[in-house]
């Protein structure tokens, strides 16, 4: 359960600034006449307040508020009932001594950030959302479901974890279409195959866009870094200006030089494991301010959920979304063949020198897998592997740093690099 989250000084400040806005913060699209690297990051960096705007604004226009925290949920069949799917999942440290008030202590930050802002009521899209979301993922965010469920009102899609087992997938179609029914009766919508099609397609387009950007960190000189493009992401996805920056993005960046390298180059990193949710981007930071680059993000706040579409040509347009999101290779899958599938192209199409592996504390699911990843990095790969533990509490920054200047260290010894 992840995707972006928000961090709550962050929310309460820029959300502010947002109702007094006229219009959504940072450039309009329409008046960029010359789009530069700086005014991209303006954009991008006003991703909170202009979702807050959005998402007020869609409320007052009679459109449900939809929270999700997890990539299983079909984005599509909320956008076809006219709702607005925004993603909740925390990434601020300071919510979690609120959720241990009431959860134990030894659970993933994720959970316990989100829940802590379901305790102190501080999070504005959780507080606008009309229905939340749930999947049975992982056993913690399963059961933190159960408690939020007690006070807001809940949906919950049972996600079967074997993978490519027909049984399952049956199954999930099941769920699939029971969510539709129920979606349809509580927003008293017709939820028609067409609209299931144009919200695929909208949804495939921004796939398409964000996937083209990550695309371009393959060169030899990547044009971004990895947090940059981590900024893509948004909490609400197709929103129509998001999806116009994108493309003025793309554009712009596809028109640079390669930029001239100075010093010694950057190690080039596939990044796995957990997603870094939108306050929570600390490793990545840590990575890239010490000799690393983070060309390949495969977690689900990277490439995971936007590399495969929905077919938006089948017959059963809800079987095509069953289809797509079933084959979403996440931890909490037994057994998880395709993930080191992935992680076994994109090393390779993304010339990877090394595979870190990012962990929450408590987080079993990806934790145990980490046995698999760290065996396919060194023995097939041959490439150099670190798995790092840790929670959203920088405490553990200092030792972080070491063992990453220690990794690169052996890159660029084996002669991966320079
Ligand atoms: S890692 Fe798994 S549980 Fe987390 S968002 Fe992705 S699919 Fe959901
Ligand atoms: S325990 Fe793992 S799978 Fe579950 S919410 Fe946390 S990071 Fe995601």
């Amino acid at each position: 359960m992840h995707e972006t989250g928000s961090s709550r000084s962050e929310i309460s400040s820029q959300a502010e600034a947002a109702s007094s806005c006229p219009r959504p913060p940072g450039l309009s699209p329409d008046d960029i006449t010359a789009v530069t690297s700086a005014s991209l990051e303006n954009w991008f960096s006003q991703m909170v307040p202009r979702c807050k705007a959005y998402a007020i604004a869609q409320k007052q226009a009679g459109h449900p508020i939809v929270g999700l925290l997890c990539e299983y949920a079909p984005r599509e069949l909320i956008l076809a009932a006219g709702g607005v799917p925004v993603c909740l999942c925390g990434g601020d440290p300071d919510t979690i001594p609120a959720a241990e008030s009431v959860l134990p202590a030894n659970l993933c930050p994720l959970i316990k950030s989100t829940f802590g802002y379901h305790v102190e009521r501080t999070n504005p899209f959780l507080e606008m959302a009309d229905l939340l979301v749930a999947e049975t993922t992982c056993d913690g965010k399963k059961k933190m479901f159960e408690l939020m469920g007690k006070e807001r009102p809940t949906l919950l899609l049972e996600l079967p974890q074997k993978e490519n087992d027909p049984d399952a997938f049956d199954h999930w179609v099941r769920e699939l279409r029971g969510f539709r029914t129920a979606l349809a009766s509580r927003f008293g919508v017709d939820i028609t195959d067409a609209k299931i099609r144009a919200a695929s397609h909208l949804m495939n387009r921004e796939r398409r866009l964000r996937r083209s950007l990550a695309e371009l960190m393959k060169a030899n000189h990547p044009p971004f870094t990895g947090r940059q493009l981590l900024d893509f992401k948004s909490l609400i996805s197709t929103l129509p200006s998001d999806l116009s920056q994108y493309e003025k993005a793309l554009e712009y960046y596809r028109a640079q030089p390669p930029p001239l390298p100075s010093g010694r180059p950057p190690v080039r990193i596939l990044l796995t494991g957990v997603p870094l949710v939108h306050g929570a981007e600390r490793v990545l930071e840590l990575i890239e301010s010490h000799g690393g680059c983070v060309v390949c993000m495969e977690n689900c706040t990277g490439l995971k959920p936007i590399l495969d579409e929905v077919d938006e040509t089948a017959d059963d347009p809800l079987l095509a979304l069953a289809t797509k999101y079933y084959a979403l290779p996440c931890s909490v899958k037994t057994p998880n063949q395709s993930r080191l599938s992935l992680i076994r192209r994109l090393a390779a199409e993304y010339q990877a020198q090394c595979v870190i592996e990012l962990v929450w504390h408590a987080c079993h699911t990806y934790n145990v897998e980490a046995v698999h990843v760290k065996r396919l990095a060194e023995n097939e790969l041959r490439l150099p592997y670190l798995k790092i533990e840790t929670d959203y509490a920088p405490s553990d920054s200092a030792r972080i740093a070491v063992r990453l200047e220690a990794l690169f260290e052996t890159v660029r010894s084996v002669g991966c690099i320079e």
